[in-house]
């Protein structure tokens, strides 16, 4: 293939979990994508390994840095310079947070086929997003593990077929232990992830299980698919990565080794599949038993907040998110318990969640709002 006949592709986040991989896979990928545009936050040394490898046409660095390049872009304006660069066919949005939606919006809007592993957005401006994809001619298509399953179960079949979606959970460090024992977790037990290496403050979501909340939000953006009709079931093994139920009572699953460099792949191919070798084959008697749990949510309150959040609708969700941007970064910087993470969020999602929604401005209204709240709470409940 010619060099011009390559896919461009806007990378957010390179140098993140996601950012890294997507780069491993667009280097396997190299005879038909090619990185256009790179950005990350504050990390100028290895943006500047990735640009010598990648030598793409764009680099942007949110954070100021006086050993930066005069040549790269910088501040947060640099993510939606390089989410609509002419080149770039495919925007993959790996930013971590609130911070990722301008540029997916922008993206959407210029009629471009975001790659979405920021789920933050969708969670907290689900209406918007989706919106701009359906209006500009722009696609979203989710690197989320368990919606690259749902999109890979539903290939060729309508949204009326769709009984029931059901997205796995590992269940975290946390699945077996007892209430007391959660409540003394410290920042190291949290970020022991039992089978994803991932970004911390994911980590941190996935102990908490707000990260399957997130998910069943984004899940509801994403499908069309009413909330009653989205279920979670723990699966420690993370080797199903969700199921669809179909209205005759077929029931299909996506598995495979948990690599998130296949739901990476599939974002930039779908709806095709094409050969590569970045995921170890799956072997069933290796592997040994699949087995599954219901979700304790005594243990875990998150997740029920996080979905009654979404089903609240509004500014329910953005507030939810915010609140549990700032409670989970407290929690990582020592200054809240673990258990102190749902108390402020509930606080967060009682006192702010029926702030207007209707608008984008609303919306960043409510997310400031919900920051601040939970930046004063002291934390206990
Ligand atoms: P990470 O912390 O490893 O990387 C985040 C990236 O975003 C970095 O490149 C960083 O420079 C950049 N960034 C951080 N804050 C920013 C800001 N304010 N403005 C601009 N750029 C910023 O995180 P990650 O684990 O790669 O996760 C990225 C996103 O993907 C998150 O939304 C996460 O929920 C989602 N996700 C991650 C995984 C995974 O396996 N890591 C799986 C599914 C979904
Ligand atoms: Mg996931």
């Amino acid at each position: 293939m010619s060099v011009t006949s390559r896919v461009g592709v806007a990378l957010l986040g390179a140098t993140g979990s996601i950012g890294t991989s997507a780069l491993r896979v667009l280097e396997r990928q190299r005879e038909r994508f090619t990185p256009v545009a790179l950005t990350a936050y504050g990390n100028h040394v290895a943006l500047a390994s990735q640009v010598k490898q990648f030598a793409p046409d764009y680099v942007g660095l949110v954070q100021e840095c006086p050993d930066a390049p005069a040549s790269w872009g910088r501040g947060a304006e640099c993510l939606v310079e390089a989410a609509t660069h002419p080149d770039a066919q495919i925007v993959i949005n790996a930013v971590v947070g609130a911070a990722g939606l301008p540029a997916t919006l922008a993206a959407l809007q210029a009629g471009k086929r975001v790659a979405l592993a920021n789920k933050e957005t969708l969670v907290m401006a689900g209406e918007l997003v989706t919106r701009a994809a359906a209006q500009h001619g722009g696609s979203l298509v989710p690197v989320d593990s368990e919606h690259s399953a749902i999109l890979q179960c539903l290939a060729g079949r309508e949204r009326h077929e769709i009984r029931r979606l059901v997205l796995t959970a590992s269940g975290g460090p946390f699945r077996s232990w007892s209430s007391e024992q959660i409540a003394a977790a410290t920042v190291d037990d949290a970020l022991k992830h039992p089978t994803w290496q991932m970004g911390s403050k994911i980590t941190i979501d996935s102990a908490t299980l707000a990260n399957k909340a997130l998910e069943v939000i984004e899940a509801h953006h994403l499908f069309g698919v009413p909330y009653d009709r989205i279920d979670v079931v723990v699966h420690p093994q993370s080797i199903i990565h969700s199921f669809v139920e179909f209205v005759d009572g077929s029931v299909l699953a996506q598995m495979g080794v948990p690599s998130m460099e296949l739901p990476i792949l599939y974002a930039l191919t779908w709806p095709e599949r094409v050969q590569d070798n970045g995921v170890p084959s799956y072997d069933p008697v290796a592997q040994g038993a699949l087995t599954f749990e219901a979700v304790r949510h005594a243990e875990f309150p998150m997740l029920r907040l996080g979905i009654a959040a979404g089903r609240q609708g509004g500014a329910a969700p953005a507030v939810y998110n915010a609140a549990n941007e700032v409670a989970v970064a407290r929690f990582l910087d020592g200054n809240l318990r673990f258990a102190g993470i749902a108390n402020c969020v509930a606080s967060a999602v009682s006192s702010l969640g029926h702030m207007p929604g209707d608008s984008l401005d609303a919306l960043l209204a409510a997310d400031a709002a919900a920051r601040a709240h939970v930046q004063a709470h002291p934390g206990e409940s």
